[in-house]
C-alpha cells in the first residue's frame, strides 16, 4: 500500500513543472516512441486477441510500458527527501561535526548535500539527475533504480518485437511481392487477420524505434549497474568520490589513518534493504543512519571537515586579468579556452579586472 500513497504524496499541482525541461521531454518521448511502435508491431505480428502467446507477449508489454512509467514519474515527483529547513542535531554537541548550510540555514545532516539545481540540501543525495529533472536521493534511491533496471528489460522486449515484425513483413513482401500478403508468417495463425498495411514508412518507423530501443538499453542498462554497485556498498555517487578523496588526502600527508566507510553494513544484502522496501518507502528518516561497528555516526562528515580544510589551505589566490562574461565557449579569449569546455554542468564565472578569486587544485 504505502507504493501507492506515495505517488499521492506530491502535495499539489505545482510539481508537474519539473516536466517542463528537456530531460523528462526527451525521456518520455523515447518511452512513447518505444511503447506505441512495440504496441502496434506487436499486434502485426503476433495477433493477441485469439491466441495465448499472443496475449501474453501484449500484456508483458503494457505493463513494462505502466511499470516504467510508474516508476519513473515516483522517481520524479516523490523527490530526493530535503533536509528541514533549520534542522540541527539533537545533541547541540554535535554541530561541530556538521557543515553550515547558509541557503537552508541548517546543518547539513549527515549524507546529505546542497544541490543547487533544487536550492535545498538533499538527503543522501545521489546526483541531479537532469532526465527526471529532480534530484536522486533517499526517498527517490529505490524507483530510480527500479527505472533503470525496467527501461533496459522493457526496451529488449520491444527491439525482439520490432525484428521479428520488420523479418516476417520483410519475409512475406520478398516471397510474394509488396503489393500484398497472402502467406501469413507470424507467430499466430488466424482467420481472418486484420489487414493493416506495413508500407515503408512502417518500416522506417520501427527501425528508428529499434535503434531507440538498443541504445537505451545500453546506456541505462550501464547507468543501473553502477548504481546496483554502489547501493549493495550503501553508498551514493558523491560518497564514492569523497572515499576516493579520503584515501588520496591520507597518502598525500601520510597520516597513517586508516578511513573506513562507515554505512557500509557489511553485508550486501542490508545495504540492499536499506534502499529497497516491500513498502516502497525507504529504512530510517533520512537524518540518521545506521553505521558499521567501530565507526562514528559522524565518521564521513568529519572527513568532509578535513577535506574542506585541506581545499582551503591549499588553494590558490588569482586575480583576474580581462573582464570576462562567463560565457560557455568564449570566442574572444583564443582558441585553446574556447575548445577547453568545463566538463561539469557548473556554469562558468563572469569576473571582471581585478578580481580575486580562489581556485583549488587537485592533489596530483
Ligand atoms: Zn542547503
Ligand atoms: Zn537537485
Amino acid at each position: 500500500m504505502g507504493m501507492f500513497c506515495s505517488i499521492i504524496r506530491f502535495e499539489n499541482l505545482y510539481e508537474l513543472k519539473r516536466l517542463c525541461h528537456w530531460g523528462p521531454i526527451i525521456a518520455l518521448s523515447v518511452i512513447a516512441i518505444c511503447s506505441a511502435m512495440a504496441i502496434i508491431d506487436a499486434v502485426l505480428w503476433y495477433w493477441p486477441l485469439d491466441t495465448t502467446g499472443g496475449s501474453i507477449n501484449f500484456i508483458m508489454l503494457i505493463n513494462w510500458t505502466i511499470m516504467i512509467l510508474y516508476n519513473y514519474f515516483n522517481a520524479m515527483f516523490v523527490g530526493p527527501g530535503y533536509v528541514p529547513i533549520g534542522w540541527k542535531p539533537e545533541n547541540a554537541q554535535d554541530s561541530m561535526y556538521l557543515q553550515y548550510c547558509k541557503i537552508c540555514q541548517s546543518y547539513k545532516a549527515p549524507r546529505s548535500h546542497h544541490c543547487r539545481k533544487c536550492n535545498r540540501c538533499v538527503m543522501k543525495m545521489d546526483h541531479h539527475c537532469p532526465w527526471i529533472n529532480n534530484c536522486c536521493g533517499f526517498q527517490n534511491h529505490a524507483s530510480f533504480t527500479l527505472f533503470l533496471l525496467l527501461a533496459p528489460l522493457g526496451c529488449i522486449h520491444a527491439a525482439f518485437i520490432f525484428v521479428m515484425t520488420m523479418y516476417t513483413q520483410l519475409y512475406n513482401r520478398v516471397s510474394f511481392g509488396w503489393s500484398s500478403v497472402k502467406i501469413d508468417m507470424s507467430a499466430a495463425r488466424r482467420d481472418p487477420r486484420p489487414i493493416i498495411p506495413f508500407e515503408l514508412s512502417a518500416f522506417a518507423a520501427s527501425l528508428f524505434a529499434l535503434g531507440l530501443a538498443l541504445g537505451t538499453t545500453l546506456a541505462v542498462g550501464m547507468l543501473f549497474v553502477i548504481q546496483m554497485k554502489i547501493i549493495l556498498r550503501n553508498k551514493t555517487s558523491i560518497e564514492s568520490w569523497i572515499e576516493e578523496k579520503a584515501k588520496d588526502r591520507i597518502q598525500y600527508y601520510q597520516t597513517k589513518e586508516v578511513f573506513v566507510f562507515p554505512y557500509d553494513l557489511g553485508s550486501k544484502w542490508d545495504n540492499f534493504k536499506q534502499v529497497f522496501t516491500w513498502s516502497g518507502n525507504p529504512d530510517g528518516d533520512g537524518l540518521e543512519w545506521p553505521i558499521r561497528e567501530g565507526c562514528h555516526q559522524y565518521s564521513l562528515t568529519i572527513e568532509q571537515l578535513k577535506q574542506k580544510a585541506d581545499k582551503r589551505v591549499r588553494s590558490v589566490r588569482y586575480q583576474a586579468i580581462e573582464d570576462y562574461n562567463g560565457a560557455f565557449c568564449p570566442v574572444t579569449k583564443g582558441v585553446r579556452t574556447f575548445c577547453t569546455t568545463p566538463c561539469t554542468e557548473e556554469p562558468r564565472i563572469a569576473l571582471h579586472k581585478g578580481d580575486h578569486i580562489l581556485a583549488t587544485r587537485g592533489l596530483n
